[in-house]
């Protein structure tokens, strides 16, 4: 399958691995509701906008990645504006917000490019992983200083499984086994879930409750080497959209590496006038 993207053909093959393998759409990408009790204000994991030091170090960063500098993360919302308890958890593609904020997340972790952790620690965008064990099992302490920077790392299974093809059970063991792998190699417990290729049913619900997960995660842009796919049919960012992005490198992306891939969706966040917000933070 060939998607036309940005006047780039990108093949499904190239995408195989990925969550967005022959579609970066999900077949159903419905807005954050919840159904639990509010969830209570939480003034841990956040990151407030950066002191003076921290802005001129930041600003000088971007020009050395040729970016248009990002303003700083608005402060964290007091009450996150995606709600989560004790019902089903929420599957969210986009958190509502009036602000012109969007959340990056990179996935799956085949990519272990150091100057990518370079790169990240200079720019101080945060960002959420959402790692596959058998994909990262190789080198489990790539993304430590990526954590360390305080970007979370949060569950997309065990096998990078099709999940609407598993039984509930199987699914469990899938996303189950994967908490508690990521709990003992990185020492927090993940809350979010990415089913991979945002492929999900019922039963995904029900398994990822079970496993402790609050909200399973989706997406509304996919960078592909250069450019967007956007699933909007106005090809612009909207407020609180989420972004998917991978862990890939020039095997994956056709000699292009995760930095100059990471530098061209930075743009394109910066030159539509975004920044980027902790998910966390919001959900
Ligand atoms: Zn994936």
């Amino acid at each position: 399958m060939h998607i036309k993207a940005a006047g780039l053909i990108v093949t499904g093959l190239v995408l195989v691995t990925g969550c967005s393998a022959g579609s970066s759409s999900p077949k159903a990408a419905p807005t954050a509701s919840g159904t639990g009790p509010a969830a209570a204000p939480s003034p841990g994991g956040s990151t407030a906008p950066g002191d003076d030091g921290a802005a001129a170090g930041t600003a000088a960063a971007f020009r050395k990645w040729k970016i248009k500098p990002m303003a700083p993360a608005p402060a964290p919302p007091k009450v996150k504006p995606v709600r989560t308890g004790s019902g089903v958890p929420p599957v969210v593609s986009d958190v509502p917000t009036k602000e012109k904020i969007v959340f990056v997340t990179f996935d799956d972790g085949a990519e272990k490019d150091p100057k990518f952790v370079t790169m990240m620690g200079e720019l101080k965008i945060p960002f959420t992983m959402f790692l596959t064990d058998d994909i990262i099992r190789s080198d489990y302490g790539y993304f430590k200083p990526l954590q360390k920077l305080g970007n979370s790392i949060m569950n997309h299974t065990l096998t990078h499984p099709n999940l609407r093809t598993e039984s509930e059970s199987a699914q469990r063991h899938e996303i189950c086994t994967q908490q508690t792998k990521l709990k003992a190699e990185y020492g927090s417990t993940p809350r979010l879930f990415r089913p991979p290729y945002g492929n999900l049913n019922e039963a995904t619900k029900t398994a990822a409750k079970s496993c402790g997960l609050q909200a399973l995660i989706l997406w509304r842009e996919s960078m592909q080497i250069k450019g967007m796919q956007y699933q909007r049919g106005d090809k612009k960012l909207h407020p609180g959209d989420i972004i998917l992005a991978h862990f890939r490198g020039p095997s994956e992306l056709k000699g292009t590496s995760m930095t100059t891939m990471t530098a061209n969706m930075l743009r394109e966040i910066s030159d539509q006038g975004f920044t980027v917000a902790r998910l966390e933070d919001y959900v």
